[in-house]
């Protein structure tokens, strides 16, 4: 059995965001040489979420309004969390985003169902934060 590990850094210019990381999760698969396997890829930050779902613009700005409406970032005084730092809403964004996807990795391809993509969602961004690729099989 092969192994392969990799990290990617992004660092938003805002302090919300979606990225699509499906090229360089790509990228890091071809890089493994790994054809038969399972592509691990997790957020290494508690403010962060990896999570699959389809690359449309509109179907974000709905993620955005949802989780606005499920954990509002302002007042930061309405958070036990707050005091030092002005991220509770972002941890439980977070929280419902999730932490990580496995693909399944087939013929040397990630193995999506229709309109997969892989994100990366930013809930306390503009510092780097790492994304954790690990790539086991054969
Ligand atoms: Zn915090």
């Amino acid at each position: 059995m092969k192994s392969y590990r990799k990290e990617l850094t992004y660092n938003t210019k805002t302090r919300r965001a979606f990225l699509n990381i499906t090229p360089q999760v790509d990228a890091a698969l071809k890089e493994s040489g790994i054809s038969e396997g399972l592509c691990l890829v997790n957020a290494m930050n508690i403010t962060a979420s990896v999570f699959i779902n389809d690359h449309e613009s509109g179907l974000h700005r709905d993620f955005e309004k949802w989780l606005e409406g499920l954990a509002p970032e302002k007042p930061h005084s309405q958070y036990d969390h707050n005091g030092y730092e002005d991220n509770a809403d972002a941890h439980l964004k977070r929280t419902v985003m999730g932490r990580e996807v496995v693909v399944a990795v087939t013929n040397g391809q990630l193995d999506f169902g229709t309109w997969e993509q892989i994100f990366y969602g930013e809930f306390d961004g503009k510092r780097n934060k790492r994304v954790l690729v690990k790539i086991i099989g054969e």
